[in-house]
């Protein structure tokens, strides 16, 4: 099966459409924002060479149409190169998200091509090395991110940039915008911080922001090459169509994701069209979320809805990951949008976005909590008593609000 056809037959109740393996928490950077808290050391658990080929076969029995290889630094493993050969030669549909040190070299990414590898992401936070590197914590990390970028481009292997969009770099994205049109890149993902890991809640921008970002990237997807996508921002989708009403053009499936395509979450989705308006529209109607379309293992082979919401849902030591998707009860319970509370309970958007759980979960402690950084208002929606509660003094939501009222 091919990716298009798995993205319009995948059934997220059996399988997830993208699995993220955390293959080492070791990496040699020491970004600001960091989900892992990531160090140079790997953890003397970490899932070993043949439990990792097991996991792979998983992936493969499930007919996962995407999986990445993420750390820390999955360079930081000797056997990465064994392990992409693997994936390629079950028919599994491969990225790998290095790290930008001397470990990523042309040589290291001609290998990883010829390994089966099918595509490469970079993370690239500024238009210049002073801001770039200021948030990943190591000089030289914005010259050998871009110096990847033609590597992969000499290797004729995919590659897609990856932007954390926080209070850190809000102001250059513009500018970024304007290098990424002169490189040859297949995709740019927006990351939209959850304050989890050394990521900050002072660093997490109001709703207000994410909107002005938002309409940055529509403004980009009307005019550049490449596919814009977002990881933990699943309001963009509502935006998307809401901008789409605004042009007086019909809305695809606003309250059935029956059928639909999914959105490319944590963005590693592309569209295989070319219209502009497909590669954001058209996505824009099939809900991946945390636990919904997609699961994460970390490095000691834990496996989680997302990254960036720890909260477990089995162990592969113990558990089948299929078993683990399948029916434990935090992703059985997050795939139910009828558990949604707040404003995304009650949201007529709520099947094609439901908000980060995520960002729910780090702000607030709910894991079913509304978004806490979307500013729509759904139609006719009155705070229950409870709700209102939440913002009181004292519990993080509250914390968020007064950051925000700062800052206006
Ligand atoms: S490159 Fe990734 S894993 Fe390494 S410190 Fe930065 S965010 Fe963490
Ligand atoms: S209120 Fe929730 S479901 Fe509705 S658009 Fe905002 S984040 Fe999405």
């Amino acid at each position: 099966m091919d990716i298009r056809q798995a993205m319009t037959s995948l059934d997220y109740d059996r399988a997830p459409f993208l699995a993220i393996w955390e293959v080492t928490q070791a990496c040699d950077l020491a970004c600001k924002h960091c989900r892992a808290s990531a160090q140079p050391l790997a953890h003397p658990s970490q899932l070993t060479t043949a439990e990792g080929l097991n996991l792979i076969d998983q992936i493969a029995d499930l007919q996962v149409p995407l999986f990445v290889f993420t750390g820390g630094d999955p360079l930081k493993r000797p056997d990465i190169f064994q392990l992409i050969e693997h994936a390629a030669g079950k028919g599994v549909h491969a990225a790998l998200t290095p790290s930008a040190t001397p470990l990523l070299t042309r040589d290291a990414i001609f290998r990883m091509k010829d390994s089966g590898l099918a595509r490469l992401a970079v993370s690239l936070d500024g238009s210049v090395p002073e801001i770039h590197d200021s948030i990943r914590g190591i000089p030289g990390t914005w010259e050998r991110t871009v110096q990847a970028i033609h590597w992969a481009n000499e290797a004729k292997l995919p590659i897609q940039v990856h932007t954390v969009v926080s209070r850190l770099n809000i102001t250059d994205l513009d500018r970024l915008s304007v290098l990424l049109t002169e490189k040859q890149i297949v995709m740019w993902s927006f990351f939209f911080l959850v304050p989890v890991g050394r990521g900050q809640l002072a660093d997490l921008l109001t709703g207000q922001e994410f909107e002005d970002v938002f309409a940055k990237m529509w403004d980009l997807t009307k005019r550049v090459p490449f596919a814009i996508k977002t990881t933990e921002a699943m309001h963009y989708r509502r935006y998307l169509i809401q901008q789409r009403m605004k042009e007086g053009r019909p809305t695809v499936g606003i309250h059935d994701d029956a059928g639909a395509r999914p959105t490319g979450h944590h963005g590693w989705a592309s569209h295989p069209g070319t219209g502009s308006e497909d590669k954001a529209v058209g996505w824009a109607t099939k809900r991946v979320n945390d636990g919904r379309g997609f699961v994460f293992i970390s490095h000691i082979g834990k496996v989680y809805p997302s990254g960036f919401l720890p909260i477990e849902g089995g162990d592969l030591h113990t558990d089948t990951l299929a078993h683990i998707y399948q029916e434990s009860p935090i992703f059985v319970k997050l795939r139910d949008s009828d558990q949604l509370r707040g404003k995304c309970g009650a949201c007529e958007f709520r099947n094609i976005c439901g908000g980060s759980r995520a960002r729910a979960y780090a702000v607030t402690g709910d894991i079913m909590a509304e978004e806490p950084c979307c500013i729509y208002q759904p139609r006719g929606y009155q705070p229950a008593a409870e709700e209102q509660r939440q913002t009181s003094p004292g519990c993080v939501a509250h914390d968020l609000i007064q950051l925000e009222a700062a800052r206006t």
